[in-house]
Parts: C-alpha cells; sequence; structure tokens
C-alpha cells in the first residue's frame, strides 16, 4: 500500500495518535508502527521541540526501531512510541502525565509504554495509577524491571564476547584490547563485566573525571574523548551518543569489531556499507542493547500475567542476544550485506513485512 503520509519517515504505521488535553495542556504523539507480534512497546520521551514536525518525525522513526527491536530480541511485542511535546520551560505536571496515562488506557493495550528521554521512574509511577500498560517501574532486588542500564551492559558484555568469537577466534576476553566510549550507566556496567574477564581497557568520556575514575577503578587507562576512535585494539565499543559512524571516524578506527550500546550508530546507510568494505564486523546497535527493554517486558508481561518474574528470567533472555547477533553474521558473510542492513531484513521478515 502506498504511504499516505506526506512524512519521510512514515513506514506505513498502524496508527498515530495526536493528543491534546485542554485541562491539563499535555500535547503528545502516540506512534504505533507494528503489532503484529503483540502490543506495540516503547518508551515516553517527555522533551521540547522546537518545531511540531520534529516530534512526529521522532515518535514515526523511534516506533519503528522499537518494532525492529522487539521483534529481534524475540519479545511478543511490537514496536510504539510516545513523544511529550512540553514547553520551553519543560514544565512536566501530574495532571499531565495523569491525562497521558488515560489516553494510553483508551488504546486498551495497544501501546505499552516505559521511559525515554526526560521521563523518570516516579512519572512511569504516576501514570500507572491510571492505566497498567506501563513498565520500567520500581522493582524490588532480584526481580525483573527497575534500572534498565545494568540489563543493557549485561546484553552488550555478552555481544563483545560473541564478537571476539566469531571475529578473534577468542574464547575468552583475557588480553582482548577493548576501547570503550562512554562511562555511564552502560559503559561503565560494560567495562566492569569485561575487566573481570581480563580484558585491556582503553576508556574514554567527555567527563574526564569520570573515564579516569573507572579507569582507576579497573586498571585500565583513559584517554581524551576525541582520540578513542582512533585507539588501536580488537574491539571499540560506543556507549555514548548516536551517529558517531560516519566517513571520516569510520577510515580512522583501527579495531576489527564496532560492538557497543549507543543508539542509532551508524550515520547514513551508506556508511554501514563502509564498515563492511574495511572489514569490521559490527554488532547492530539494537539487537546487541535490547537488554533494557528485555527487562521492562519481562517486568509488563509477568505482571499481565499475575506472576512473579526474576532478574534470572531476564538474563536467560539477555543470554540469547549471542545467537541472534551470529546468526546475523551468518548472513552478512553469505550475502555480502552488511549487517545493519541483514538486521533490518530480519527484524522486517518477524514482522511480517518482510
Ligand atoms: P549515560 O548518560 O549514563 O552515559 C553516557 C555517557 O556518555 C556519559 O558519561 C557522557 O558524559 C558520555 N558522553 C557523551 N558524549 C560523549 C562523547 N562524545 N564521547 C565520550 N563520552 C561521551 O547514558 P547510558 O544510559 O549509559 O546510555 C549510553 C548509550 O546507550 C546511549 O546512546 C543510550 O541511548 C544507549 N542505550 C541505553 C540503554 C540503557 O538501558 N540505559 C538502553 C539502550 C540503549
Amino acid at each position: 500500500m502506498a504511504a499516505f503520509w506526506t512524512e519521510a519517515d512514515f513506514d506505513e504505521h498502524e496508527q498515530v495518535e495526536l493528543v491534546h488535553d485542554r485541562v491539563s495542556g499535555l500535547t503528545a504523539i502516540i506512534a504505533l508502527h507494528s503489532t503484529h507480534l503483540g502490543p506495540g512497546a516503547g518508551g515516553t520521551r517527555f522533551w521540547h521541540y522546537a518545531d511540531p514536525s520534529a516530534a512526529m518525525h521522532d515518535a514515526l522513526r523511534l516506533s519503528r526501531g522499537m518494532s525492529y527491536k522487539n521483534a529481534m530480541a524475540g519479545l511478543p511485542m511490537g514496536g510504539g512510541k510516545a513523544v511529550v511535546l512540553l514547553d520551553e520551560d519543560r514544565t512536566k505536571t501530574p495532571a499531565m502525565l495523569a491525562a497521558f496515562g488515560d489516553v494510553i488506557e483508551r488504546l486498551g493495550g495497544r501501546y505499552v509504554t516505559a521511559e525515554d528521554v526526560g521521563a523518570s521512574e516516579a512519572d512511569m509511577v504516576a501514570i500507572s495509577q491510571r492505566t497498567p500498560h506501563v513498565c520500567g517501574l520500581p522493582a524490588e532486588e532480584g526481580a525483573a524491571g527497575g534500572d534498565p542500564g545494568p540489563f543493557t551492559a549485561y546484553g552488550i558484555y555478552l555481544g563483545i564476547k560473541a564478537a571476539a568469537a566469531t571475529r578473534l577466534g577468542a574464547d575468552d576476553m583475557q588480553g582482548v584490547r577493548v576501547a570503550l566510549q562512554g562511562c555511564g550507566s552502560v559503559g561503565g556496567g560494560v567495562a566492569r563485566l569485561l575487566a573481570k574477564d581480563g580484558a585491556v581497557l582503553t576508556v574514554a568520556d567527555i567527563d574526564s573525571e569520570k573515564a579516569k575514575a573507572l579507569a582507576d577503578e579497573l586498571g585500565g587507562i583513559s584517554i581524551p574523548a576525541d582520540a578513542i576512535m582512533e585507539v588501536e585494539c580488537e574491539i571499540f565499543s560506543p556507549n555514548a551518543l548516536g551517529a558517531i559512524l560516519n566517513e571520516q571516524s569510520i577510515a580512522k578506527l583501527a579495531c576489527q569489531v564496532v560492538a557497543g550500546g549507543a543508539n542509532n550508530q551508524i550515520a547514513r546507510a551508506e556508511d554501514g556499507v563502509r564498515l563492511y568494505e574495511r572489514g569490521i564486523l559490527y554488532a547492530p546497535d539494537y539487537v546487541i542493547n535490547a537488554g533494557g527493554i528485555i527487562n521492562v517486558a519481562t517486568e509488563y508481561l509477568c505482571r499481565q500475567k499475575g506472576t512473579p518474574c526474576t532478574a534470572e528470567e531476564v538474563n536467560t533472555r539477555i543470554g540469547k542476544i549471542p545467537e541472534r547477533l551470529k546468526a546475523i553474521w551468518r548472513e552478512s558473510e553469505a550475502t555480502g550485506l552488511g549487517a545493519d542492513v541483514v538486521a533490518d531484513r530480519m527484524a522486517q521478515s518477524l514482522i511480517g513485512r518482510g
């Protein structure tokens, strides 16, 4: 079917809700890209957009990304995303959160929300007063849910080990040189797991004190943020910003593998080809960084069933990330297509659009 929408990012989204609530002042967009595999799941971004079309662009693009990510994570969930358009002062009121919860409830479970940029656990708790279709709620120690960072880091760690086995023939990470960009929640978690396995770490962050503290803790070295992509190493792990893999940076990479958690690492489609042509094994970001969504989706699915769910069950599901990556790399090898293209094709096929 030809797209009726004029937005460049429209990809036959099943439903796009434009919401305005006069009383609370809530203005939001909820985009459901696909519910082929289950309810469209994806977080809510609270952001001030200079231009409403930028908000629509985010909602359409990010909801499609969630369809792909959830499908490749083996979750019985489709893809959705919400954006709440805040004023310049970024005021977010209890009334807005309540109204937003009511809108989600009216969608009857077709959309399930969670935290994204600008959202807190407390916001999800507020939304949960109006609808059960929310996850990322506070969790007790050892239960599914709660802070996604450690789960995301665990999946990336497993993915890096799979890449080391595939590209370097390494049975373990002992002595493998890893250059890590970003020492926050995800990057710090990945670094700690790799350090335990004896990897040799070089870390960088725009907050140089943070990088130094992590390097001191783990016995690695920290270097200036603008030098990390050129470090000679086996594995470069981006865990900070998106769009870092472009023509200039790819030409300077001195690694054999790129595997990290940052979202949307590849700046343009042709940069995926560049990585492939340079012989660098790439772990598609939305496949390797799915630990966080696996965590909150498991929390939601268990709550729906009324059964308790442990972090161990989440980690078992995350344990499948390496298999998926290896399937992508095999297909990439067989077809001569970049891993990013292969992953997109697999995801499209899983959501019935192949
Ligand atoms: P965070 O804010 O805790 O950490 C990000 C770190 O990157 C910060 O320390 C920041 O100073 C640093 N940084 C920013 N720009 C940098 C640059 N140019 N060079 C070096 N360091 C830089 O965020 P996080 O939760 O660790 O997320 C990191 C990335 O992973 C983001 O792209 C995020 O979208 C993605 N991600 C996170 C999760 C999760 O569960 N937290 C899940 C999926 C994807």
